[in-house]
């Protein structure tokens, strides 16, 4: 047992993974003096920023993207740390190409028409969602609405076209490749909470590693970093008084037995989902193993696939090639795809000079991503590459200039995620907020909260400001506010992390 008086540079902090929240978690308590220990279970840091060379170059298999916000003076802080490290962000150029259930292109006008349309229904969904939890906290509208069921009535009021109606409702499917399970799934009653996909989004057109590097260089500078070392178990007792707080121990894989002031959990939402009965002791409260439950866990996966150059052509010099291509439930790939679900690609031959490749990156949600992770996992790299070329052939070969006997249409490398199979990442992807989820935010701040009373915090994408959860911005932001409420223990200041 201790006092609160010590001086902090006595006051020793555990950090449980040394993802972009521990990373920033560890900055502000070095910052205040605090001494930090992080463990982390895998031989890097970086947690889901990581990147592959599987294609013979370098790519990032967790996020691409930054969705800034373009409403505050504030900056975001990933947009600013990729600004100060002169990581280059690509613009889109917001032209799509679809193809109907039948593989045809639709015309660009309808295209563009149908888009604007949806992402204004889209817009409406978020401000109704808003508004109702600013009234009741959402209780009007039920917690078994989905966005999609939203866009069916909307659709049903401004589409007048029958046909046009069930085009728009397909097209609403891509909002998947942003949550990472299907929008029949996505709670209406929580869709506020998605609205960072309405942000200023750009996309890393290099790699995600020198935002970690800056991000990471405090605590690599100041922290002690053990990389190979699996936390699986936590003990903490709760306080006999605010001012006499016990030791939080913390066991290795290894068996060794730590003591600590202070543990901060950054351990993603499906490794808690897996593991909190087993590693906390005694167990967590209830309001920490319902948000544990309630909120979901997506599959977002990512399929690169790169050519020996490109085929796709633009149309025309002053016409660019649509950044973003979407294949709505298709209906001629019976043999490989009977589910129909959706495909969409980027194209990433589009940035600027030196990190235009000619690959094309098909993103993967809900069951579609665990249908194609439990076909190649295990597998050798050569029937991974023609299962998922075989997958996805249907597709891309319906790009423009493809030629079946043209060598350059032969993909050249594949590369597929298998976060599904990652058991550090909890089998799955990041926090999402299904249909069914009764008060998401509630959850949320249930994270954010943690247990003070037993020097035990979480901190991660899942505890974010309720706007940016499931994000690099979102668990960075986390990871600060955590800090901040631990110097508030200590009478150091705890002014919120922005956002929060
Ligand atoms: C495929 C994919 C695409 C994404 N795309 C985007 C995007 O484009 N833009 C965006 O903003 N966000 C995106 N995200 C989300 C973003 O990557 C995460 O929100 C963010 O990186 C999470 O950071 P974190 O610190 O909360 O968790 P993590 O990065 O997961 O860090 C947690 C750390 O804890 C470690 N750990 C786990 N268990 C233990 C243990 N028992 N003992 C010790 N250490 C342990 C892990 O190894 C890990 O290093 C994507 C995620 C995925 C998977």
């Amino acid at each position: 047992m201790d006092d609160l008086n010590k001086p902090t540079s006595e006051r020793h902090v555990c950090i449980v993974g040394a993802g972009i929240s521990g990373l920033r978690c560890a900055d502000v308590l070095l910052s205040h003096g605090f001494k930090v220990t992080i463990l982390e279970a895998r031989d890097r840091i970086g947690g889901r920023i990581c990147q592959s060379e599987g294609l013979g170059y370098t790519v990032d298999i967790g996020p691409n993207w930054i969705h800034a916000w373009t409403d505050s003076d504030v900056p975001h802080p990933i947009f600013k740390l990729a600004t100060d490290t002169g990581t280059p962000l690509h613009h889109w150029n917001n032209k799509q190409l679809l193809f109907d259930s039948d593989g045809n292109k639709l015309p660009d006008e309808s295209t563009d028409r149908l888009s604007t349309t949806l992402w204004d229904i889209i817009a409406d969904a978020f401000t109704f969602s808003e508004e109702g939890h600013t009234k009741n906290g959402g209780k009007d509208i039920a917690s078994t609405d989905s966005l999609q069921d939203f866009i069916r009535r909307r659709a049903a009021e401004v589409v007048s076209d029958e046909g046009e109606r069930q085009l728009l409702v397909k097209m609403s499917e891509m909002f998947g490749a942003y949550v990472g399970e299907p929008v029949w799934k996505q709670s209406l009653r929580f869709a506020w909470m998605e609205e960072c996909c309405g942000g200023d989004e750009m996309f890393v057109a290099s790699n995600y590693s020198a935002i970690l590097s800056r991000a990471a260089k405090p605590a690599l500078d100041g922290a002690t970093i053990r990389l190979s070392t699996c936390v699986v178990g936590v003990t903490s007792s709760v306080a006999f008084s605010p001012f006499q707080r016990q030791a939080v121990t913390v066991t290795t894989d290894v068996g060794e037995t730590l003591s600590f002031d202070e543990v901060v959990m950054t351990t993603p939402l499906g490794w808690l989902k897996h593991n909190h009965d087993s590693v906390f002791s005694p167990a967590l409260p209830p309001r920490l193993t319902s948000a544990i439950s309630n909120l979901g866990l997506s599959q977002l996966e990512k399929v690169f696939i790169t050519f020996p150059s490109v085929f796709w052509t633009a149309p025309s010099a002053d016409k660019p090639f649509p950044c973003y291509t979407n294949w709505l439930t298709p209906h001629y790939a019976e043999s490989t795809n009977p589910q129909h679900w959706p495909q969409e690609i980027w194209d990433l031959s589009s940035f600027a000079e030196p990190n235009n490749h000619p690959t094309i990156l098909f993103y993967l949600y809900g069951d579609c991503s665990r249908h194609i992770v439990n076909s190649i996992y295990g597998k050798t790299p050569e029937e991974k590459h023609r299962f998922l070329d075989d997958f996805f052939r249907p597709y891309y070969s319906l790009l423009p200039g493809y030629d079946a006997a043209d060598a350059r249409c032969k993909p050249a490398a594949i590369l597929a995620t298998e976060w599904l199979k990652n058991e550090l990442n909890g089998f799955g992807s990041y926090c999402n907020f299904q249909v069914g989820v009764e008060a998401a935010d509630q959850d949320v701040l249930a994270f954010r909260e943690g247990c003070a009373e037993r020097r035990l915090w979480f901190c991660g994408e899942h505890a974010a400001p309720f706007e940016e959860c499931g994000t690099v911005a979102g668990a960075y932001l986390s990871g600060e506010n955590v800090a901040r409420k631990i110097l508030g223990v200590y009478g150091l200041g705890g002014e919120k992390a922005q956002g929060i």
